[in-house]
């Protein structure tokens, strides 16, 4: 059988460091915004490449604060893709604005930059852009649209640690927003998530709003929130993001084994120098999705759906999301996501592709 992923193979690697920086951190005595947290906030600031970083408790939580923290009218339309996982689309509504749709270009899976300004209107505000399964969006264009139309830009970059366009990393362009979610390329062992930003000013109210809307202890200048990222779960994202790249270029030589190996009657991802891949999810497309999946579940490989029902499907978001968006939907229907864990063997992933060709 080969699994789809089986987080304590893919974390077995790191076991001996992260025993002993667990004991460290538990025999230190101090839980909560110390140490761990504030180095290793400025690990992930150096590795992506801002200024500031600010921890917190989850990828919707980093959503959410951003949003919170930019201050906007109540009701403000932001756009966000259809094709994304409902945590972008629910930050959205829980700070009190109105998701916009903008169906995703086929070839990327990601918002499709030439959809974006028929959505905009005077109430629009923000973009968020989602870096779909580790691939960066078309930056260019998109910078372009936020600085004609004066929209901020949040990046839900939960998925693409790492992952560059035009040689620059996701999370610089915009507010970043991550998920340490054991899934992830960056994963902990437990909930986490974090912001990256330029702007100090902006992370210092960050990090006020985490902590309860406070920068003194037990003064209070917004109404914040409980989201802080813990010592425990810093200290060990502390010693996984010094193999981040090891992970990244691992998940990047299997993908190019699917793209090498895999016959044409499956839609691989594109490939293209402007963007660099870190594949959190290696997908195919087939019109025959389901009996694939069941195929290959009986010669022995795991499969997962990213994701089965669209946003706009979603029994949750009957009162806030109408319309038809065919392309999401079409992506939903068709595709699949293959095995791609840190710990899969260039031979399992050559086994799949053997499996798939006969399909
Ligand atoms: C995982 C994920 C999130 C949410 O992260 P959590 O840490 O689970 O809250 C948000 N957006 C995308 C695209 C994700 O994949």
């Amino acid at each position: 059988m080969i699994e789809y992923e089986n987080l304590g193979r893919a974390n077995s690697p790191f076991f001996r460091e992260y025993f002993k920086a667990l004991k460290k951190a538990i025999k230190g005595g101090w839980y909560i915004l110390g140490n761990e947290v504030s180095s290793f906030e400025k690990e992930f600031a150096s590795y992506i490449g801002t200024s500031q970083c600010v921890g917190v408790a989850s990828g919707l939580d980093a959503l959410i604060l951003a949003i919170d923290a930019l201050d906007l009218p109540k009701n403000s339309e932001i756009i966000v893709p259809s094709n994304t996982y409902i945590a972008t689309i629910i930050s959205i509504i829980r700070c009190g604005h109105i998701p916009i749709l903008v169906e995703p270009d086929i070839r990327t899976y990601n918002i499709d930059p030439l959809k974006i300004e028929e959505k905009i209107t005077s109430k629009t505000k923000a973009i968020i852009v989602v870096h779909l399964y580790g691939k960066a969006c078309e930056m260019d264009p998109i910078l372009h649209i936020c600085n004609k139309y004066n929209l901020r830009l949040i990046e839900d970059c939960a998925q693409a640690h790492g992952a560059m366009y035009k040689n620059k990393k996701v999370g610089t362009f915009g507010i970043g927003c991550f998920s340490f979610y054991p899934t992830k390329n960056l994963g902990a062992l437990g909930d986490a998530g974090a912001i990256t930003t330029n702007d100090e000013i902006l992370a210092n109210k960050l990090r006020a709003l985490r902590n309860y809307g406070s920068f003194k202890k037990y003064y209070n200048e917004y109404v914040g929130y409980n989201s802080r990222l813990d010592e425990l779960q810093a200290s060990l994202l502390r010693i996984k993001l010094r193999d981040l790249d090891k992970i990244n270029n691992h998940k990047r030589r299997l993908a190019k084994i699917y793209h090498e190996n895999l016959s044409d009657k499956f839609i691989k991802p594109v490939v293209h120098p402007d963007f660099f891949d870190v594949y959190h999810i290696y997908n195919i497309r087939h019109p025959e999705r389901d009996k694939l999946k069941d195929y290959l579940l009986k010669n022995g490989v795991k499969t997962e759906i990213h994701y089965p029902c669209p946003p706009h499907k979603q029994k949750a978001m009957e009162l806030y999301l109408t319309g038809d968006y065919p392309i999401s939907s079409e992506i939903h229907e068709t595709t699949l996501s293959l095995p791609i864990s840190y710990f899969h063997k260039e031979k399992d992933i050559l086994t799949v592709c053997k499996i798939l060709n006969k399909f």
